[in-house]
């Protein structure tokens, strides 16, 4: 198959002014893409966007909280408007949580859903016609915990099964178009998801992170996802531990719950 290139295609990437997402817009940009930043955090992506113009990178800042389908809809329409179209939408914006589920408040699952799971579902309801139409990319940052379970993450787990069911299905409604979904499982990579996690209680949690194997720099992650997207792959897990947690829970699920329990457990005492 023909390699896919993304000189002078039209790439947006939610969460984009931190950790993979940032390095997405580094890595797709030196690849000559036009780079569209969409974040809720306005500080980071106005000094993030600079440091790519700088590089001589062409990127359009879009300020935009993804659980709200309004600032979804408004934040593509500027970007079609902007740049023509949509070659590739990187759902990627996400936070995390970490507590037991008997103390975890139902509103921490409402807002990890509506970040992780309606920020994506937004976005793409505004992009889908315009990436059908280029034969484009939705490439979607799952999780390991998108296809395993995690411990101590009941909501964050749920929140990216449920964008796996949603954006493998959708893949097998737009395959006949030309368009296309990749799903990327990071492991452990090193950004600020962790500093930034939920507790029980909805506030950043003060419990120490329990890690399995080395983390990956958010630098490197980016260049694996774009010569994944290059070669328009379905599924790329990340981390050497990740490869092994994938192939484990897919073989043995059982023995999977009990390992990855065991090395995640002392998170909660
Ligand atoms: P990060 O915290 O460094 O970056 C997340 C970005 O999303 C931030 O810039 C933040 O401002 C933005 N964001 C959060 N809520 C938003 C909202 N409501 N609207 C708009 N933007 C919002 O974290 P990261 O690790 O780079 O996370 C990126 C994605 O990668 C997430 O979906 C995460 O679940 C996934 N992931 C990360 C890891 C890891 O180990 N870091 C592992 C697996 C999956």
């Amino acid at each position: 198959m023909k390699k896919q290139t993304f000189r002078n295609k039209v790439v947006v990437v939610t969460g984009g002014a931190s950790g993979i997402g940032l390095a997405l817009c580094q890595k797709f940009g030196a690849m000559g893409a036009k780079i569209a930043m969409v974040d809720m955090d306005k500080d980071a992506l106005t000094r993030e966007q600079n440091l790519l113009a700088q590089r001589g990178i062409t990127t359009m800042e879009l300020v935009c909280d993804v659980t709200s389908q309004t600032q979804c809809r408004a934040a593509i329409d500027t970007i079609i408007h902007g740049f023509g179209g949509v070659d590739v939408l990187v759902n990627n914006a996400g936070i995390t949580q970490r507590s037991a589920f008997v103390d975890t408040h139902i509103s921490v699952y409402q807002k990890v859903m509506a970040v992780n799971f309606f920020g994506s579902l937004y976005c793409t309801k505004a992009a889908i016609n315009s990436i059908i139409q280029r034969k484009g990319m939705i490439i979607v940052n799952e999780s390991l915990a998108g296809v395993a379970p995690l411990y101590g993450r009941t909501g964050y787990s749920a929140s990216k099964h449920a964008l796996h069911g949603l954006f493998t299905s959708l893949r097998t409604e737009i395959r006949s178009t030309g368009a296309h979904v990749m799903i990327v499982a990071p492991g452990f990579i090193q950004t600020n998801l962790q500093t930034r996690a939920l507790g029980g209680d909805g506030r950043i949690t003060t419990r120490p992170q329990s890690r399995m194997g080395r983390q990956d720099t958010a630098a490197h992650a980016a260049d694996l996802i774009c010569r994944a997207a290059e070669q328009r792959k379905n599924l790329l897990v990340l981390t050497p531990v990740g490869k092994m947690a994938y192939w484990i829970s897919r073989i043995a699920p059982v023995l999977y719950e009990r390992i990855m329990a065991r090395q995640l457990r002392s998170e909660l005492i």
